[in-house]
């Protein structure tokens, strides 16, 4: 038996919903293995504005640091629109990876055959199926470059050191080994000075995974690779900007939004996990939200941060059994099938652990 420390943060919107789809799950998994999973419940975005008039409390980043890791509904909505932009929800997420050095965000998309028609890919190009991680750096980069702007001019740097390439290129070699041992680092090292460091930064770490292949992509030819055959890929390393627009087109490729989970990882064991998708203001309070992007993210945090492999894919099964047997929430609801509330969708889930 394992004991395990998690810090929960459900947020806004659908947020308390899914998260505690997501908890229903968990505890259907500490009971079959006899594992203790402690919650503590945190506050971010835009209730931690409600309730103590900042989005991130210094009190939740000292509870997620000493945590095993963290597990995120989602931030933000039009009750805090009207906020100073230093004050939105969106900067608790923001400050959190950043407190919690998270320099890696990793982005799994996976196409489920019962969910082929939600892709707006043809089916022709689906035949050999989509699951590929994006494993995209989350610190650096021209998103945190120096910003320039003059008169009638305005710059953006992109800047890498070595060691930040070495550390998410790391993490890219390790996912690989879990998987099917094919890395593709995407860059413009025909045009960018910090893609051809970033190319030969790679080089070196393969040197160290002997096991596995590692190939390089120009940015653009990466994106019209995922569009023509998806299939083709197992893991994708990339810089910020270039994975920020990769892994929202790979996600738009294998369908629904209420489908997708993410991690970030970064210096300490301790990740954050989080569906793709956001608060959903519109849909919240019904319980009609899909919870699946939310337990297959805290399936991703039994694997990833806690070495639970087993337990992970007792949850992937048991998500594959429920829509086997036909029961959708409303976003991946079509004709024929068994129309299904969160809180029902995550009950299921649980009892098929
Ligand atoms: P959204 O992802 O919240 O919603 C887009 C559409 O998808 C909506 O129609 C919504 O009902 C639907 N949807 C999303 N998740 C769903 C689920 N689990 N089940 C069923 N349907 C689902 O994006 P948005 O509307 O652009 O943003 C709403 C709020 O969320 C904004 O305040 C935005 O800033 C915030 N946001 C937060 C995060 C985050 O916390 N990581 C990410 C994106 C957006």
């Amino acid at each position: 038996m394992s004991e395990f420390n998690i810090a929960l943060s459900p947020g806004d919107g659908i947020g308390p919903e899914i998260v505690a789809g997501a908890v229903t799950v968990l505890d259907a998994v500490s009971k079959k293995y006899g594992h203790k999973f402690n919650y503590t419940e945190v506050y971010m975005g835009g209730c931690a504005i409600d309730k103590y008039g900042v989005p991130l409390p210094q009190e939740t980043i000292d509870i997620c640091k000493k945590s095993d890791s963290v597990l995120l509904g989602a931030v933000g909505g039009p009750k805090w629109d009207s906020q100073p932009s230093e004050n939105r929800p969106e900067k608790g997420l923001l400050g959190i990876r950043k407190a919690l050095e998270l320099y890696s965000n990793l982005r799994p998309s996976i196409l489920k055959p019962q969910l082929k028609d939600a892709s707006p890919l043809k089916d022709e190009k689906l035949s050999n199926g989509l699951n590929v991680m994006v494993v995209r750096e989350l610190t650096g980069g021209i998103y945190f470059g120096k910003r320039t702007k003059g008169e009638d001019w305005a710059s953006d740097e992109e800047k890498y050191s070595v060691e930040e390439v070495k550390r998410i290129g790391k993490i890219a070699f390790e996912t690989a080994m879990l998987r099917d041992k094919r890395v593709v680092s995407v860059d413009k090292a025909n045009v960018l000075e910090s893609s051809r460091l970033w190319r030969a930064t790679m080089e070196e770490i393969a040197k160290d995974y002997p096991e596995v292949t590692l190939s390089h992509m120009y940015v653009d030819n990466a994106a019209m690779q995922l569009a023509i055959n998806p299939a083709q890929f197992d893991v994708i390393v990339t810089s910020n900007i270039f994975g920020d627009i990769l892994s929202d087109l790979s996600s738009a490729i294998a369908g629904s939004i209420g489908m997708l989970p993410s991690a970030s990882l970064g210096a300490t064991k301790c990740g954050m996990y989080e569906p793709i998708h956001g608060s959903a203001p519109d849909i919240a309070g019904q319980d009609i939200a899909n919870p699946i992007a939310t337990i297959v993210s805290a399936a991703m945090m039994l694997e990833m941060s806690f070495g639970l492999t087993e337990e992970a894919k007792a949850i992937n099964n048991a998500v594959d059994k429920v829509l086997n047997e036909n029961y959708r929430t409303c976003d991946i609801m079509s004709e024929g099938m068994i129309k299904t509330g969160c809180k029902k969708m995550a009950q299921l889930i649980a009892e098929n652990i």
